[in-house]
């Protein structure tokens, strides 16, 4: 049984090789990216609110946008392999109960088949040995989308737009709050603001990228 899963996993390698994230080239080993788009990826090295593995540009920002909108669910876990060793420099698994990625409202949901920030928090949740919890926070369908938006427009538009559904599951947890990209960090301090107020004990945030673009 276990010779044939093995052979079927080198069968799977050999009819689908494993391609760079961004560029799709062929890679001669497991790898997110090809050592050319590997070199666009700029470290994150600046301050830990919210932790975050790069830069959002170069090819990291191809792969995570291939995660969002190009139907590409098999990235997220690549990607949230990245943010592991990330929050483990700054977190143990003692530190957190759940994690809790941002909610996408449930018509795009549906209509993307998987939430991208749910599949970044799996490995995080598994490497912190903490509990993957996606149903305590929901967003309600038909908010207005924050692309575009400066960060006042973006915290008005926010306001109203998350909803904590079963206060409960995070009451008196420490929570480690997962989304794919961080621009205002407006989406976060809204989402944190409500597991605060429902009673979570504490709230760390993660992102695979961060990006300045609207700070000023
Ligand atoms: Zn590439």
């Amino acid at each position: 049984m276990r010779w044939t899963a093995l052979a079927f996993t080198h069968l799977a390698e050999i009819l689908s090789p494993s391609r760079c994230a961004a560029c799709d080239s062929l890679l001669d080993r497991r790898a997110l990216l090809c050592a050319i788009c590997a070199s666009t990826v700029l470290r994150w090295s600046g301050d830990g609110n919210p932790l975050a593995f790069g830069h959002y540009g170069g090819a990291l920002s191809s792969a995570l946008l291939r995660l969002k909108y190009g139907n590409r669910p098999d990235l997220g876990a690549a990607l949230g392999q990245l943010l592991v060793p990330v929050v483990l420099a700054h977190l143990t698994p003692r530190d957190v109960d759940l994690v809790i990625p941002v909610p996408v409202p449930y018509d795009r949901l549906v209509q993307r088949g998987y939430n991208q920030s749910a599949l970044i928090g799996r490995p995080l949740a598994s490497a912190l040995m903490a509990r993957l919890e996606t149903r305590a926070l929901a967003r309600k369908d038909g908010s207005v989308r924050q692309a575009g938006l400066n960060r006042s427009d973006r915290l008005k538009n926010l306001q109203g737009a998350f909803v904590l559904r079963a206060p409960k599951r995070v009451r008196g947890k420490r929570v480690v709050l997962v989304d794919d990209v961080r621009t205002t960090g407006a989406t976060l301090q809204a989402c944190e603001d409500l597991l605060l107020k429902g009673g979570a004990d504490v709230v760390a945030t993660a992102v695979v990228a961060r990006t300045e673009l609207f700070e000023s």
